[in-house]
């Protein structure tokens, strides 16, 4: 027996289906906010990862799926959707076809990290970007189809976080002014604290670590150092939110993962059992795609993972009825009756109905058990009395209740049934 890699789950059964559905909400959601899909390649040049994740950050530093390939190039299973999608971005010239350029992506990406719940080492996610604008109508814009994916999915207990993390030039001022806060507290911080005030002192505030949160909780607020333009931008935001009925809560300690955010970020947080799951995060990069080598452009975006929407989904019972697998099942006893049955499936499978029939060869009351499984929502039963007289059961599943139709009529009469739900 070969075990699926640590790290990775099969998905199927009862699960499949609220992938299926989450899949569904996406896109309509990423239609009805005019984005498109795009889909990129699994494996990047490692190099497209360090350059705009940031080499500083946890997933290049330890979680990139890193290879070399057969013609000694360094490959890399992506680790995550943003830094792909600028890449094919500037590669295809895409800006010849206007801007903003809206584009949406779903699939699997790759960290080597410790697995936990909602989290494993192949994951996948749903990502939009928003590329070409600066205006704080475009942040919030991605900030907006976020709630509106949340509320399509029936997740409504979700807590939006908010912050303006500033232009370059504020972030700079900043970060001096943490190195200086910190500086004579190191040695009361964590190891990890203390590698990141070398490295990127920004990701202090990212320390999960007990010891860490009251030296975290009085250090300098990043809104203290915000240049007029980017208060005006954040005051812009906040201000597109309220009129559009979108609660947010401005949360000066949320700074995310990635290097490359600057000005809006935003993070979604969702209770779940006895922990809170960030469910969504995104934010504006206005320089990744002059570091991948394109012409500067201001982006926003945000991306979620399944997994995580998933877990969350089926917490709160998200979808109600389980979707039947066949909506017909056609029972047959006899070969005549068999050659009967298949007419009506292909007649009703041309008109879009799903429709199952017995290929094991059993017995009456074990195909009706199995289109019992199958939640088919209506049986047609053919027996030998049923073919001599011309008149076919239909069964009702939820209900029980049967009903004789004429042979001729019956494929009639379950159309108009199914269109009638
Ligand atoms: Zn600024
Ligand atoms: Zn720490």
């Amino acid at each position: 027996m070969i075990s699926r890699p640590k790290g990775t789950n099969d998905i199927y059964g009862e699960e499949i289906e609220y992938w299926q559905y989450f899949e569904k909400a996406a896109r309509k959601v990423a239609g009805v906010f005019g984005f498109q899909e795009i889909r990129t390649p699994i494996f990047e040049m490692a190099e497209l990862f360090i350059r705009s994740v940031g080499d500083e950050t946890d997933i290049v530093q330890k979680e990139m799926y890193t290879f070399e390939d057969k013609g000694h190039r360094l490959l890399c299973l992506r680790p995550e959707g943003t830094a792909a999608v600028v890449r094919s971005f500037i590669e295809n010239n895409m800006v010849s076809e206007g801007l903003p350029r809206q584009v949406y992506y779903i699939g699997p990406m790759f960290r080597y990290e410790r697995p936990q719940t909602g989290r494993q080492r192949q994951f996948h996610q749903f990502g939009a970007e928003l590329i070409g604008s600066s205006s704080p109508l475009a942040d919030a814009e991605m900030i907006w189809m976020s709630v509106f994916l949340l509320e399509e999915l029936r997740l409504h207990r979700y807590t939006l976080h908010i912050n303006m993390l500033g232009c370059q030039k504020d972030r700079e001022s900043y970060k001096a002014a943490l190195k200086d806060y910190y500086k004579d507290k190191l040695g009361a911080v964590c190891p990890d604290c203390r590698r990141r005030y070398e490295t990127n002192v920004l990701r202090l505030l990212d320390c999960k670590v007990d010891a860490c949160q009251p030296i975290k909780e009085k250090a300098p607020e990043l809104t203290e150092f915000l240049c007029p333009e980017c208060r005006d931008h954040k005051g812009q935001v906040s201000q597109i939110l309220i009129e559009n009925n979108i609660d947010a809560i401005w949360n000066t300690r949320l700074v995310r993962g990635l290097d490359y955010y600057t000005g809006i970020v935003f993070e979604v947080k969702y209770p779940f059992k006895e922990t809170v799951f960030d469910l969504l995060g995104g934010g504006r990069y206005d320089h990744v795609i002059e570091q991948l080598g394109g012409n500067a452009t201001p982006s926003v975006g945000f991306a979620c993972g399944i997994e995580r929407m998933v877990a969350t989904m089926r917490e709160e019972k998200a979808i109600a009825e389980p979707a039947a697998l066949c909506q017909v099942f056609v029972l047959s006893i006899g070969e005549e009756a068999k050659k009967e049955s298949l007419k009506i499936t292909d007649f009703l499978r041309k008109r879009g109905i799903s429709v199952q029939h017995d290929l094991m060869g059993r017995n009456i009351r074990n195909q009706l058990k199995y289109a019992d499984k199958q939640r088919a929502l209506y049986t047609i039963i053919i027996g030998e009395d049923e073919l001599d007289k011309g008149v076919y059961l239909v069964k009702e599943m939820e209900t029980g209740d049967q009903i004789e139709v004429e042979s001729s009529w019956v494929e009639n009469y379950i159309l108009e049934k199914l269109t009638a739900l």
